[in-house]
């Protein structure tokens, strides 16, 4: 059991008569549509993404319930986990990327799709695993979240279920989406979701500002998550560093839950409260 690309559509379809805006940011590699929901009317801009690793798909499923809530939450004027998300509506406008990386989490999910044209080769990466416990990366072995141009260098020599970062940055469509989502709309602050460790990292090379730090403090009194500065490969060409790299201005991953990933679906409940505490902590941050 998971939750797949074709939950994510089911999902969507539900709610594309409400509050929210849904398009579509790009294609992956097998031609999915990468889906983003606008949710707000606020000059501020808060991008929230997930799923940029294949096993890590309850990422997607906690941001889904999380726009149908806060929808819902907007909706009967009510308050929200104590927060005033009538005010953060008008203020901030939420995009959201649930599934980063379709292509991996249907791998992650499904195993393997006779009509991937990679069939072969994918096979031939995993071994004697199987895709359901090890598969992070895109339909052709690269690793998203070491795609991007932050230090970007070679983890892992070539394509595999985790790791590789690809020939250059930005050589993925899944990379390329995000990137040229964020360049448009110049958002103010980014969170980035994965699984697992309850953590929050804020950090890149030592280029977060003090206020940096503060916020990811008080994200961590929301959720009693901790707050962490990566090592090792952890901190190479991911979302969250190009972020603060490139632009200067807030930017998280967000390590939801814990346990071996893939997390079980029955963890939604017990990481939902805690993740959507810190999305709400992260829009009043931008000043509602
Ligand atoms: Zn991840």
């Amino acid at each position: 059991m998971g939750y797949d690309y074709s939950d994510l559509l089911r999902e969507a379809e539900s709610i594309k008569e409400r509050k929210v805006k849904i398009f579509s940011a790009g294609k992956s590699i097998m031609g999915k549509d990468i889906l983003c929901v606008k949710i707000g009317n606020g000059n501020k801009k808060l991008f929230l993404s997930g799923a940029y690793h294949g096993l890590e798909y309850l990422t997607s499923a906690f941001l889904m319930r999380f726009i149908r809530e806060y929808i819902d939450a907007v909706e009967e004027k009510k308050e929200y986990f104590g927060y005033d998300v009538s005010s953060i509506y008008d203020n901030v406008t939420l995009y959201v990327i649930p599934m980063v990386n379709p292509d991996g989490v249907d791998i992650a999910v499904n195993g393997l799709d006779i009509t991937n044209e990679y069939h072969r080769k994918l096979i031939s990466m995993v071994g004697i695993h199987s895709f359901n416990n090890v598969w992070q990366a895109n339909a052709r072995g690269v690793d998203i979240n070491h795609n991007f141009d932050a230090n970007w260098g070679m983890v892992a020599t070539k394509p595999s279920p985790t790791k590789f970062s690809g020939e250059y940055p930005e050589s993925e469509p899944e990379t390329k989406a995000v990137v040229e989502l964020v360049r448009k709309e110049k958002f103010d602050m980014l969170l980035a979701f994965h699984s697992q460790g309850r953590e929050i990292y804020y950090d890149f090379d030592g280029l977060a500002g003090a206020k940096s730090l503060e916020t990811a403090q008080k994200m961590a009194k929301e959720s009693g998550y901790a707050v962490c500065i990566p090592k090792g490969t952890a901190s190479f060409g991911g979302c969250k560093d190009w972020f603060i790299k490139e632009f200067g201005k807030e930017g998280f991953t967000v390590e939801i839950g814990y346990g071996k990933n893939p997390l079980p679906m029955s963890m939604l409940c017990d990481v939902y409260e805690e993740n959507a505490r810190i999305i709400l902590c992260g829009a009043m941050e931008l000043g509602v």
